[in-house]
């Protein structure tokens, strides 16, 4: 698998950027940056899969964000913010490409299609934390659950993830009780199984009949990117 913003710059851009460019190895929990550090390193992945977290004063934590072989973790810096406003967390083990933070901002204000492309994920990425807002607020647990599950997907080489029920309830913003019953009830539907944390996807089309209309409406602009 290849990092899909990456994989779209024109072949002078990416040389340009590749002898900067470190596979590493990104392991299930690892904390790749949080507040009030600075960033030091931005992440391309290829399959693992990072999650943005916001901390309540309760110590609560709440995804509002996820970023996977479609962009980039770290968008702050192209802002001028180098100092990480939330926790950047690896949800699903993997690989990724690293990049100091001053090589990539060279890269950025060289201008060209990098610069272009980061620019319309990271609005992207903004439509996407919005969306997670609004729809933990409004729409029902099931949907959610739905949309969520087919987020994850879209990002993985696979049908099957493993997730703990900590992680699944700061998703979804509910107490940790709730999470087996709520997967449980996709499970008794037939559109995954699930067992301790393990998920399997059985039917990817009745699982987006499902998911709320958020799902379409996230998805629809992180599948136009990178095509102009
Ligand atoms: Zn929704």
């Amino acid at each position: 698998m290849e990092n899909r913003l990456l994989a779209a710059l024109p072949s002078e851009e990416y040389e340009q950027l590749k002898t900067k460019l470190k596979p590493v190895e990104l392991s299930l929990g690892e904390i790749l940056f949080e507040p009030p550090d600075q960033i030091r390193n931005l992440y391309f992945p290829t399959s693992a899969i990072i999650s943005f977290l916001t901390e309540l004063p309760d110590g609560d934590s709440v995804e509002v964000g996820l970023v996977g072989y479609d962009g980039m973790a770290g968008v702050d810096v192209i802002l001028g913010v180098n100092t990480a406003s939330k926790v950047a967390t690896v949800q699903h083990a993997g690989c990724a490409l690293k990049i100091a933070t001053p090589a990539l901002k060279e890269a950025f204000n060289r201008g060209g299609k990098l610069q272009q492309y980061l620019l319309q994920y990271t609005h992207a990425l903004m439509s996407q934390i919005s969306a997670s807002v609004l729809c933990n607020a409004h729409h029902k647990i099931d949907g959610r659950l739905a949309r969520w599950i087919l987020m994850y997907h879209d990002r993985l080489e696979r049908d099957e993830f493993l997730m703990t029920h900590e992680f699944m309830a700061n998703m979804l913003g509910i107490r940790r009780a709730g999470v087996s019953e709520v997967a449980k009830k996709l499970q008794h539907e037939g559109l995954i199984d699930y067992h301790r944390g393990h998920f399997r996807i059985l039917n990817r089309k009745a699982l987006e009949e499902k998911a709320c209309g958020c799902f379409s409406v996230i998805e629809k602009e992180f599948n136009s990117l990178y095509k102009q």
